[in-house]
């Protein structure tokens, strides 16, 4: 059993990957993002952090042990009576093995993947799990073990945004952290060329076509970044609008990615789900750069109207070409000083160490 801890005292973390994809190859989405940062403002914390994710994963400065195994398929596919299914040597078996194995040298673990074998799993270890879950509901049996987890360990589960946590039943139980980022390494652009930005993974549920009809009736190029885990779904988009009006960057590292985007008059987000968070707003406003996204998950609540950008009704192309031409009366420098005050590495540390500290208080009172 892991030590006793306090309130101040340094934290042993092991966090535990997506096991969609290895870390910096773009499969995981935001989740890559985050548990970089969440390590990283940790560590500035003065607690250690060591990582477990499928091989290949890296992470500067950050010690990662990496599992072998088939990485598992992602979810945002399933239809709500879908099964629970792992491949043949299944990564996520894997990184659960590692981290039952080795658990004992650790205060708290924390599940940065969305399936159901973390979750069942919790009940057997003897140290603390924390789950920061990064989609909303999906499958019942995925909300059952969740629902289960938090019946038996109260506080335990962690969101990104309200719309995101109301997708389940439990929602008012979980905790709601938002996001962070290294401010340091997004660079203000004041100006901004004739382009605007559309970036995430281009996969059905991001509903990229929506952002390329925009900019095309608005007039402006759009220019994308992203990993590509659905060729197929890029096809179609290209043969659908063979006269282009927009430009694919590739899958960027921040620095080249913050960029480009810096450079863009705004950025549209056009999910067709419920975006439990939506990093790239936050990267976009950090930046400088306004945000132009439907009413719907997490982006809701991160852009603020005429401040930081527009939200439109969620599906609206008319909508976002209008919200478009309103971009001009965004400032910029507004959009930089709201990601410092909410999204910064300190912000966002606070919000992480309050839950890990409360997980671990309840650990101590139970056992
Ligand atoms: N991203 C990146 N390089 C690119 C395009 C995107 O690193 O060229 C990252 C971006 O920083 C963000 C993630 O991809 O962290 C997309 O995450 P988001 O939360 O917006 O959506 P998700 O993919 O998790 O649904």
């Amino acid at each position: 059993m892991p030590s006793t801890v306090n309130r101040t005292s340094s934290l042993k973390l092991l966090f535990v990957s997506t096991p969609v994809g290895a870390i910096g190859s773009g499969l995981g989405g935001g989740v890559e993002l985050t548990l970089r940062n969440i390590a990283q403002a940790m560590q500035q914390r003065g607690h250690q952090v060591t990582v477990l994710a499928p091989q290949s994963s890296y992470l500067e400065n950050i010690p990662v042990i990496e599992i072998a195994g088939q990485l598992q398929s992602t979810a945002q596919t399933a239809t709500r009576q879908s099964p629970i299914c792992l491949p043949e040597n299944a990564v996520l078996a894997n990184l659960w093995q590692a981290a039952f194995q080795i658990q004992a040298s650790y205060d708290l673990i924390c599940n940065f993947a969305y399936d159901w074998l973390p979750f069942y799993l919790t009940p057997f270890f003897d140290c603390p799990i924390a789950h920061l879950v990064s989609m909303g509901s999906l499958t019942d049996a995925m909300d059952q073990v969740m629902g289960q987890t938090l019946d038996r360990f109260p506080g335990t589960i962690g969101v990104h945004s309200r719309a995101q946590a109301a997708t389940f039943s439990f929602g008012d139980r979980c905790c709601c952290l938002e996001n962070g980022l290294d401010l340091s390494c997004y660079q203000f652009q004041a100006t901004a060329k004739d382009r605007l930005a559309w970036v995430g993974r281009i996969a059905p549920e991001k509903g990229l076509e929506d952002g390329i009809v925009a900019a095309t009736q608005a007039g402006l190029p759009l220019y994308i970044w992203g990993a590509m885990p659905d060729a197929e779904y890029w096809q179609r988009i290209c043969q659908t609008y063979p006269d282009g009006g927009f430009n694919y960057q590739g899958f960027c590292g921040t620095a080249e990615l913050q960029q480009g985007l810096g450079q863009c008059q705004g950025l549209l987000m056009t999910p067709k789900w419920v975006e439990a968070f939506g990093n790239v707003a936050i990267e976009a406003l950090a930046c400088g750069v306004p945000v132009i996204a439907y009413r719907r998950g997490g982006p809701a609540e991160i852009v603020e109207p005429g401040k930081t950008g527009w939200l439109v009704e969620p599906d609206d192309v008319i909508g976002l070409v209008a919200a478009i031409r309103q971009l001009d009366q965004i400032d910029r420098q507004i959009c930089r000083q709201r990601a410092e005050a909410r999204f910064s590495m300190v912000a966002m540390g606070d919000r992480v160490e309050a839950w890990f500290r409360q997980i671990l208080e309840s650990d101590q009172i139970n056992s």
